[in-house]
């Protein structure tokens, strides 16, 4: 009899690819993804180290799972992803039950790990400390039929001081461009309309075969494949923003306007603690070059709040500094330890109350800000791709959602029974300061529509959650 599994994603986008992965491997394995609200035989918990309460989830989600699993004895549960690279067997002590314990490096290793773990009875422990073989090589269960990322490179040649990625995903390791073009004329030809080149810091990628500008490059080319609609990438570094990029963006017709990049803090002092290269001036002058390039481009940021030491006038120039960005949209974090990273042991750490105060304090002003800017689009059209996850939000009312090419959230009424995966043209007529409503002007059938009915049809469950999408940088 077949054996069902499920994947539980925590963390980035990163992680939410691997499981696209984990769930591809298990397909070619023989599994089949779970029927939703049943029990699956395999349990795969793919795991972050970076998000607080990860941990705690985890060991929750494990508790959970041993009375079931000793009821059925044939279950099987694996933990992999980030947690399982930096807790390795400390997860086994914890939860004796967990069959197999693999690392980020050798998610190809899962299904021969669960069936020696099978044979032998006895968990089964493989974390190797480097790359084997580059991820996107390994099969993969996309989530969706006409939107998908693409790995152009793994781990990570920064020290942030808050940032566990490259103790536990390596030093950055940079895919050949002629492997990512031809994965992405494949995905193509099935049907994908928009891809995210997804990197932990994409644009120093280049950097393991010393071409500095072969992102800019790499954008340039994605421009010359026929039916690829939407370029987008996540998340570039300050740091190694250089003009030639602003210029790809400018210049290549299928990279949208849109540009992800976080800030982390406003103030120069923390930014020289978070050992971030960069200093506020030259983030605002990015920006300015990238509007100057692209007058309309949507910018979105990641910020954390109370690093060690953040001072009151620290977190003032956060603030600041958010005002004279105008962000269409702010990621903001509080800061707490994570085992394990320099920032851990630093002194001055913040109180939880304070960091709580300063997060609020941020949030709201940011929400004002993005209330703005999003009502600057009141009157505008845009084209928005209808959702696949987003999908339907109401039956009753039938309004759809979807993706403007700035990346903003746009619902509207459907008039036309757009697909998932078409374009539709809307006008935008109201703004909240996290969506935009739109009336329908016109819908455009697309091949990514056609792929989505496709997949609609199979009827097939997924097997795969989604987890929190962003990625560090
Ligand atoms: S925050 Fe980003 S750039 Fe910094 S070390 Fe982590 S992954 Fe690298």
């Amino acid at each position: 009899m077949e054996r069902t599994y499920s994947v539980e994603t925590y963390g980035c986008q990163m992680n939410v690819h691997d499981s696209e992965r984990i769930a591809g491997l298990l397909d070619e394995a023989g599994y089949i993804p779970v029927a939703e609200g049943s029990q699956a035989d395999l349990v795969v918990f793919n795991t972050c180290a970076v998000r607080e309460n990860a941990d705690n989830k985890l060991y929750g989600n494990l508790s959970f799972l041993a009375p079931i699993k000793k009821l059925n004895p044939g279950m099987q549960i694996a933990v992999g992803g980030c947690l399982a690279q930096k807790d390795q067997s400390i997860i086994l002590k914890k939860a004796p039950y967990v069959d197999v314990v693999f690392g980020t490096h050798n998610v190809g290793s899962l299904p021969a790990l669960l069936e020696r773990a099978r044979i032998e009875e006895e968990a089964q422990i493989e974390i190797k400390e480097a790359l084997e073989h580059f991820p996107s090589a390994l099969p993969a269960r996309r989530l969706s039929a006409f939107s998908a990322w693409v790995s152009i490179s793994v781990g990570c040649n920064n020290t942030c001081t808050f940032c566990i990625v490259p103790t536990l995903r390596g030093i950055e390791k940079d895919r050949s461009e002629e492997d990512i073009l031809r994965e992405i004329r494949t995905l193509v030809a099935q049907g994908v309309i928009e891809i995210t080149l997804l990197g932990q810091n994409v644009n120093a990628y280049g950097v393991d075969f010393a071409d500095r500008q072969a992102f800019a490059k790499l954008l340039r080319k994605c421009g010359d494949i026929e039916g690829l609609e939407r370029v987008r990438f996540m998340s570039p570094h300050p740091r190694d923003f250089t003009d030639d990029v602003i210029e790809a963006m400018a210049e290549t017709h299928n990279v949208m306007p849109h540009l992800h990049m976080p800030l982390q803090s406003g103030s120069d002092r923390v930014l020289q603690n978070m050992r971030r290269s960069y200093r506020s001036d030259r983030y605002l002058k990015i920006l300015e070059n990238v509007r100057g390039a692209i007058p309309h481009a949507s910018i979105t940021t990641d910020i954390i709040v109370g690093f060690p030491g953040e001072t009151e006038e620290d977190f003032q120039a956060t603030l600041d500094l958010c005002t004279e960005a105008q962000f269409a949209a702010a990621y903001t974090y509080q800061y707490s330890i994570r085992p394990g990273t320099p920032a851990a042991s630093m002194p001055d750490q913040i109180a939880a109350s304070v960091v709580g105060e300063r997060y609020t304090r941020l949030h709201e002003h940011q929400q004002l800000i993005s209330l703005e800017v999003n009502k600057g689009a009141i009157g505008k059209e845009m084209r928005v791709l209808v959702g696949e996850y987003e999908g339907r939000r109401d039956a009753r009312e039938s309004r759809l959602t979807g993706k403007s090419e700035d990346f903003r959230l746009v619902h509207f009424a459907d008039s036309s029974n757009a697909r998932a995966g078409d374009f539709v043209d809307v006008r935008i007529t109201d703004a909240s300061a996290h969506y935009l409503i739109g009336e329908e002007l016109q819908t455009i059938a697309t091949r990514g529509g056609d792929a989505h009915e496709l997949r609609t049809s199979e009827k097939k469950t997924s097997g795969v959650s989604l987890g929190i999408p962003t990625v560090r940088a």
